[in-house]
């Protein structure tokens, strides 16, 4: 069944197509008074501007015809949620603040590479999980994104990078990895609705082998993850013992190791040429000896799973009790894991200058808010 939520509407009544599923776009369509016979060809026109051609304006739809095109214009817009401040790293990483139309504010971030470019997505505003080493986690979940929001991310970068309409090769923006703010597998349904609208072949066109999604280990959902949005998987990992990872993610009392890894061992699609990347941040002096090393090595054949792993140094964020591992130790953690037959490369940091790296996001607002906090905390303590 096909469950409709209500459509956006702006101070003016103005529905917003920005974002919409097809079926959403048909409801829009015959609110306007479209006949229905023509809902379905009229639906796909406006399909393929919104998300082929992205364009905003009714006017740019030379296919419509004029009187459409003004019915359109009276009772619909095309609008992204706002941008309010767009940063370049001194690496070309860009971070964009993204404010929604409720006042709240997400980030996402572009990380261009030689042959690709990854666009960074957030699934929620903070998050209710609270990962020790994670800025994200010291913010509490304000809420779930709507699939709209998810997608407008999406083409808030392809607008900056001028990425219109979809390239069939050789695009800016290639990959998509569900890896900012939040836990995208506690907002299944929106995230589902917005990666089919990010897939569509009429659309925005990105390949589901060209999008990974990240969990912290949200073990129901796993499998539905990858039966119905058929994306890659990554996992953070962050330690190869319960009693380590419990304590540094919270969830592991949930879903401790071995439900977590069986999981990843029965993920739907997983292959050794789609392999599991399993996130790892280097936290000196917690999970990153060589016993450690041994551990995932052992972990990872125990259970069978086609792995990569990705070491990331810890990005430190202010106020955390944790520092990055030696650059000795994380090489030979690399080593120890890519001499047993498991690709471990390095994640080098990206963005860091603007605090756009893995576990630096937060809410501007939210930031300034805890500023607020610490200044009235320290004025109450003198
Ligand atoms: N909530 C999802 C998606 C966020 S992905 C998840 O946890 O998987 C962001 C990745 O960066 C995760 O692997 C996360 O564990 C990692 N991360 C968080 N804080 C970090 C930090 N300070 N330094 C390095 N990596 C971090
Ligand atoms: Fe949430 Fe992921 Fe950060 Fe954990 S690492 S607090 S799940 S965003």
């Amino acid at each position: 069944m096909n469950v409709m939520r209500p459509l956006d509407a702006d101070a003016a009544g103005r529905t917003n197509l920005s974002g919409l599923s097809r079926d959403e776009l048909k409801e829009a369509l015959r609110g306007i008074g479209v006949p229905e016979a023509q809902l379905r060809m009229r639906a796909q026109q406006l399909w393929h501007w919104i998300y082929n051609r992205g364009v905003t304006d009714f006017d740019a739809m030379t296919n419509v015809s004029k009187d459409m095109r003004a019915a359109l214009a009276g009772a619909c817009e095309i609008r992204r949620p706002e941008v309010t401040v767009a940063q370049i790293s001194e690496d070309g990483t860009r971070k964009w603040l993204i404010r929604l139309d409720d006042g709240n504010e997400v980030e996402a971030v572009f990380i261009p590479e030689e042959d690709r470019g990854t666009l960074c997505v957030s699934s929620q505003v903070g998050c209710t999980l609270t990962c020790r080493f994670c800025h994200t986690g010291t913010q509490r979940l304000v809420r779930n994104l709507t699939a709209a929001e998810i997608v407008g991310q999406v083409l808030i970068a392809r607008d900056a990078l001028g990425e219109w309409p979809s390239p069939a090769d050789g695009r800016l923006l290639s990959n998509i990895v569900l890896m900012g703010m939040g836990e995208p597998l506690y907002n299944f349904d929106n995230v589902k609705a917005a990666m089919k609208i990010v897939m569509d072949a009429e659309g925005i066109s990105l390949s589901r082998r060209r999008i990974t999604l990240s969990t912290s280990g949200v073990v129901p959902m796993m499998q539905r993850c990858g039966d119905e949005i058929g994306v890659n998987l990554a996992v953070s990992l962050h330690a190869v013992r319960d009693e380590v990872r419990s304590r540094i993610m919270p969830i592991n009392n949930k879903y401790p190791l071995a439900e977590l890894l069986g999981a990843c061992a029965s993920y739907p699609g997983a292959s050794n040429a789609r392999r599991i990347t399993f996130e790892y941040a280097m936290l000196k002096g917690v999970n990153d000896s060589l016993d450690d090393a041994k551990e995932l090595v052992r972990l990872l054949r125990d259970y069978d799973i086609p792995a990569k792993v990705n070491l990331i140094p810890f990005n430190p964020w202010p106020g955390t009790e944790f520092e990055c591992s030696d650059w000795e130790t994380i090489r030979a953690f690399s080593e120890h894991v890519f001499n047993a037959g498991i690709s471990a490369p390095i994640r080098m940091p990206r963005g860091r200058d603007i605090m756009a790296a893995c576990g630096q996001l937060k809410s501007a607002s939210e930031k300034a808010r805890t500023a607020d906090l610490m200044r009235a905390g320290a004025g109450a303590a003198t």
